[in-house]
């Protein structure tokens, strides 16, 4: 089976997400669908690159599409401006036109990395994202936010570029380390807790299929993730109100976390925890039921992450971090917080919630 979610933005903008197994196989049709030229210039890690981009690039070639295929090494710290400048580079010295097409093939690196060069190139040419890794198949590769990291933090540098297409393979998975599944999971917990208790029912229920890898059960948990993400989306491009901020749910203090450990914590495993101490920050501020947090916490132990950090931090110390960003005003910092299984609390009609640091303190303390 395959689905086929259809996003729209303003100015008549729109694109196809397409969700299946061995979808990767009509790639050529569904580009000439999506409108775009018969010059291809596929970006992808050495990883991926090595397992499947014979397949891929023979796919497009005997559909008389031209295509250069450019690697990097794999990681993020290739996430960075030099490997973008380097593909650049290539992709001038082969005088590679406007009319030319990215195409994103591989996990969340690849697709932001690959994605902000198609947003500068001859200044923006358009893209396509063929997401590899359940990470990038349930969150980064629909959206449009690209960019690099830089030494002074991640993500510092990059634009909003919305994709032609985004093509989700299913297949890809089999050869996805066990580990990088977890990055996944956290990001589908997270938006079944945003918004739709009735999905986070069926994680529940479902879990051990889903840690399986059990077909139907991934294709179904793939396309209901997607349709919240859009949904989110669709209504707020450019993060200019505070809706899109629900999806920061988990990162704020999972961020924090993130960069404390220096990033020996996977996003996964921090976000996983950020969830679980932003929800008790949302109990102790009256806003979400003891027991909604208890069976947010269960469903994160039944997919696997621990119930607290090892190399834990102390709680002064999270909070520091976190006022160190200047997004912060007053002292205070801003998060999208849960007011029940599948609704987020809005105050003053906004979606983000001011919590002092020793709210958070209090909080964190629990979790040692
Ligand atoms: P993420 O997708 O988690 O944002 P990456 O793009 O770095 O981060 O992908 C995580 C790792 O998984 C990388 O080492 C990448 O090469 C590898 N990878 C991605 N997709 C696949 C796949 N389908 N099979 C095997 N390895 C993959
Ligand atoms: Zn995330």
């Amino acid at each position: 089976m395959t689905t086929t979610l259809n996003l729209r933005f303003s100015g008549g903008r729109q694109y196809d997400v397409v969700i299946g197994h061995g979808v990767i196989n009509n790639i050529s049709q569904l580009a000439r669908h999506a409108g775009l030229g018969h010059e291809c210039v596929i970006i992808s890690d050495s990883n991926v690159a090595k397992l499947y981009s014979k397949q891929v690039k023979s796919r497009l070639q005997s559909a008389r599409f031209d295509v250069l295929l450019l690697t990097f090494p794999s990681g993020e710290r290739n996430k960075s401006r030099a490997v973008k400048q380097h593909l650049e580079d290539q992709m001038l010295r082969q005088r590679i036109s406007r009319q030319a097409f990215v195409a994103a093939f591989g996990g969340g690196v690849t697709g932001d990395l690959a994605g902000f060069i198609a947003a500068t190139y001859l200044r923006g040419i358009p893209y396509i994202q063929l997401p590899t890794s359940l990470l990038a198949m349930v969150d980064s590769s629909v959206g449009g936010k690209v960019g690099v990291d830089t030494p002074y933090g991640k993500n510092l540098v990059g634009a909003f570029w919305q994709p032609r297409l985004v093509v989700a393979d299913i297949d890809f998975l089999k050869t996805l380390p066990e580990h990088e599944l977890l990055n996944g999971f956290a990001e589908i917990i997270k938006h079944a807790t945003i918004a739709d208790e009735q999905f986070f029912r069926f994680l529940e229920k479902g879990m051990e299929k889903l840690r399986h890898m059990e077909p139907k059960t991934v294709e179904s948990v793939l396309a209901t993730n997607i349709e919240i993400k859009k949904n989110i989306v669709q209504e707020d491009e450019r993060e200019r109100s505070s809706r899109r901020s629900l999806l920061n749910f988990g990162h704020t203090i999972g961020h924090a976390v993130e960069q404390l450990s220096q990033y020996k914590m996977s996003h996964g495993q921090s976000v996983a925890f950020g969830m679980r101490v932003e929800s008790l920050i949302a109990v102790q501020m009256g806003l979400l039921e003891k027991e909604d947090e208890q069976r947010l916490s269960a469903l994160l132990d039944s997919a696997g992450f621990p119930a607290s950090l090892k190399n834990s931090f102390s709680p002064d110390s999270v909070a520091k971090m976190m006022l160190s960003d200047k997004k912060n005003v007053d002292g205070h910092i801003r998060m999208a917080l849960p007011a029940g299984i599948g609704r987020m609390a809005k105050k003053n009609g906004s979606h983000t919630i001011s919590v002092s640091p020793s709210q958070i303190e209090a909080a964190l303390k629990a979790f040692k």
